[in-house]
């Protein structure tokens, strides 16, 4: 199948008793063709690099890996992750907690910016709640290094999920190394993207020692996701809301993602789309960070089926019930196409994409993606696609 699912079992890793009958928990049955490349691997403790499609699993890859490895000390870090954005920080602290849940002696804690730092700090302070792994967002995570409420000359396993975008930014970049050096030399790096230009590649390998590198597309371009249709739509920009709506009115979705390219125009359309009885609900910068996680696990939960979202909600968000994405604005540029689009479809799952193009620009990056992709995106049918297709 285009999972890549084979007949290997989670059994066969060898994992602690407490972490299979977790994954049997999560109705787990097979590990992917990422999962299987590197497990055994990164269970050997060696350092990985990993390029793979989204949605096929690279969070259980370094979840699975460092709690096996794990023996949990009271009161030291022995597990550090970093990625971009709050969001994905809360949902990566979840995966800790659900596959650690037979494994009570583990303790977990997130930490990102937007909330009181003192909060944290109590986290840290308290025997009782300091966390053997720690997953957060860069800025924060270095304010608690450089302030000397967090040591980390304890941890052994320092990951980063959605590395390249973490190491484009260059502010973010100079967090990451600042903690980094605040590590121990001897340890286990692992990172992990579905997105991994040959520029970056050195970059990450900068932090790592003899890694095992896995990249998807190592020898083509292809890294269209299977199971996802895609089509655009040209209009011009004052035909964008009509058109969206009756999209969601002829469309069969569970749940939508819709991507625009600034907080007010997301503001302004989850108003516009609630007007009209829409269940939507917008996730932005522009909320304050307890808004923004309450409303992502809202739509996680499936309190409401449509989300008006910006970038941010762009890369490693997994939510398994959105079958179709719609490119309201499209991105900048191709590799943001990818990582959007890849919200549709999680796990090998089907999915539709729908993408607007209203300008020269757009056409641009269309063209772009069907270049570095090596995909045709067709324009979407005037009469509308079956249902059974998606
Ligand atoms: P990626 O980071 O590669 O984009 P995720 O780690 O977010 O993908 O996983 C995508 C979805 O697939 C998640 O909902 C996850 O629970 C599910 N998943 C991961 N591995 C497996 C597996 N072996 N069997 C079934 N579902 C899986
Ligand atoms: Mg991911």
């Amino acid at each position: 199948s285009y999972v890549g699912v084979s007949s290997t079992s989670f059994r066969d890793f060898l994992l602690k008793a407490e972490l299979i009958r977790a994954i049997t928990d999560c109705g787990f049955e097979h590990p992917s063709e990422v999962q299987q490349q590197c497990i055994p691997q990164a269970l050997l403790n060696v350092d990985v690099l990993c390029q793979a499609k989204s949605g096929l699993g690279k969070t259980a890859v370094f979840v699975l890996t460092t709690l096996h490895q794990l023996e949990p000390v009271p009161g030291e870090c022995s597990v550090l992750v970093m990625c971009h954005t709050r969001e994905l920080a809360y949902q990566i602290r979840n995966e800790y907690a659900r596959f650690s849940k037979y494994l009570p002696d583990v303790k977990t804690a997130v930490f990102y910016g937007g909330v009181h730092i003192s909060k944290d700090i109590e986290v840290l302070k308290n025997k009782e709640t300091f966390p053997n792994i720690i997953v957060g967002t860069p800025g924060r995570l270095n304010a608690l290094v450089r302030d000397k409420h967090l040591s980390l000359r304890n941890i052994k396993a320092f990951v980063l999920d959605e590395c390249d975008k973490m190491l484009d930014q260059i502010d973010m970049r100079r967090d990451v190394q600042e903690i980094f050096r605040a590590t121990p030399t001897e340890k286990q790096v692992m990172m992990f993207s579905a997105t991994l230009s040959k520029e970056i590649r050195p970059i990450c390998k900068k932090f790592m020692r003899n890694p095992l590198e896995i990249y998807a597309d190592a020898d083509d371009t292809r890294l269209t996701l299977h199971g996802l249709l895609q089509y655009y739509i040209k209009l011009s920009e004052a035909e964008k809301n009509r058109k969206l709506n009756s999209l969601l009115d002829t469309l069969e979705f569970n749940q939508v993602i819709i991507f625009v390219k600034s907080t007010k125009r997301a503001t302004e359309l989850d108003k516009l789309l609630r007007e009209c009885n829409f269940p939507s609900l917008a996730v932005h910068s522009d909320l304050t960070q307890e808004e923004r996680i309450k409303r992502f696990k809202e739509f996680k939960e499936f309190g409401k089926r449509i989300c008006v979202a910006t970038d941010i909600f762009g890369r490693g968000i997994d939510v398994e019930r959105i079958n179709l994405a719609i490119n309201y604005d499209l991105p900048i540029d191709a590799d943001s196409y990818l990582h959007r689009v890849g919200r549709a479809g999680r796990f090998g799952t089907k999915g539709l994409s729908i993408s607007f193009v209203a300008s020269e620009e757009d056409e641009k990056v269309l063209s772009e993606v069907e270049k570095r992709f090596d995909a045709k995106v067709p324009e979407y049918p005037k009469e509308g696609i079956d249902s059974s297709t998606y």
